[in-house]
């Protein structure tokens, strides 16, 4: 088991396959201009296996692959393959934008991908061309549909709320009542001004008054509103609050990395897609694990693990700005 210098057990690697991405989010990628990472600086898939055998050695149970796009990626369903099959991993998990889905879903879950979060902000047609620029919201739902039809369980939806897009949180919230969708509503990050969305520490909603919405809404509409799921809350729930509403398929949850801290509940180390180890989201302190996958021991990948851990904070400070954007570190 790996303990960091606080305490907390670390048990989750979050890997970036890539930073390359077939959509362009406002929030987490220039329009034009991207700073893209080198071919030959970007971890090679039996580099990122070794690194998993290493850190599950070592006590690091899950896994969730994530970017840029994973699923653009050439080799992806392999490599999935490949660390499903590590002795002490037991969870392996993606986070997509879902428009891949349709066309490899199938081959993911035969090659052992245990769950998948799919980010979906809204159920505007418009708007989510607008967010993602130029995405289509029809092919993430097909994706949605693949995912269930497929097996994946549990498939969670991620939405990032920002206060001035004004989405339409409860419409959203209903898409788990029908089916077994986890609905997750996470507080918008702002990360630096670099992206020109404009946004800013204003346009995060705390999950309270997202709740008290969706409940006020509810009420209007002459719904029941959301109670209080903690029992029926999915697998790897991570650091989310769950509810339902009455008899609903499935949960919503409420992640708040700013106006709740569930630092201290931290299990993860993160690692980008150029091979940085990364302690914490919010502080650009990076070790290199690529040298030392490329030229060193199994010993000495260990070893920078083990810096990076001794190197977690013990909460992030409500220090928010980043020199990378989401993609490049792996949200
Ligand atoms: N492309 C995949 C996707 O969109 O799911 C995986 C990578 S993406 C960087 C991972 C998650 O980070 C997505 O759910 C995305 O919405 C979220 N994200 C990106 N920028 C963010 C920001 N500034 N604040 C909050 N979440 C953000
Ligand atoms: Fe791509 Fe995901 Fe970033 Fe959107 S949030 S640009 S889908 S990496």
């Amino acid at each position: 088991m790996m303990r960091d210098g606080h305490g907390r057990a670390i048990d989750y690697l979050r890997i970036s396959l890539t930073d390359r991405c077939n959509f362009r989010c406002v929030y987490c990628m220039p329009e034009k201009g991207v700073n893209q990472i080198g071919h030959e600086e970007v971890l090679r898939m039996e580099e990122i296996e070794r690194l998993v055998r290493v850190a599950a050695s070592a006590g690091v149970r899950s896994v969730r692959l994530t970017g840029g796009e994973p699923l653009v990626r050439k080799g992806v369903v392999d490599l999935v393959d490949a660390i499903t099959d590590i002795p002490g991993i037991i969870n392996v998990s993606m986070t997509t934008n879902g428009v891949l889905l349709p066309a490899m879903a199938d081959r993911l879950k035969a090659a052992g991908l245990h769950r998948v979060n799919i980010s979906l902000d809204t159920l505007d047609p418009e708007q989510f061309t607008a967010i993602t620029r130029g995405g289509k919201l029809e092919d993430v739902l097909k994706g949605i549909d693949t995912a269930l039809e497929v097996g994946f369980n549990p498939v969670k939806i991620n939405a990032v709320v920002v206060r001035s897009l004004e989405q339409d949180y409860l419409e959203y919230a209903q898409l788990s009542v029908d089916r077994p969708l986890h609905v997750r509503f996470i507080e918008y990050m702002p990360m630096g001004d670099t992206l020109g969305t404009g946004w800013g520490k204003q346009d995060v909603v705390p999950n309270e008054e997202l709740f008290d919405i969706i409940n006020g809404r509810a009420a209007e509409a002459g719904l029941p509103g959301l109670e209080d799921a903690a029992e029926g809350k999915p697998l790897g729930w991570g650091p989310a609050r769950y509810f339902a509403f009455p008899n609903a398929q499935g949960t919503v949850g409420f992640i708040s990395p700013l106006s709740r801290h569930f630092c201290s509940e931290c299990n993860r180390l993160r690692v980008t897609a150029d091979g940085k180890i990364r302690p914490c989201l919010f502080s650009d302190t990076e070790y290199d694990v690529r040298d030392a996958l490329r030229t060193g021991t199994d010993a000495d990948v260990l070893a920078v693990l083990q810096e990076a851990l001794g190197a977690k904070p013990d909460e992030h400070h409500d220090r928010v700005g980043t020199e990378r954007g989401m993609s490049q570190i792996g949200g």
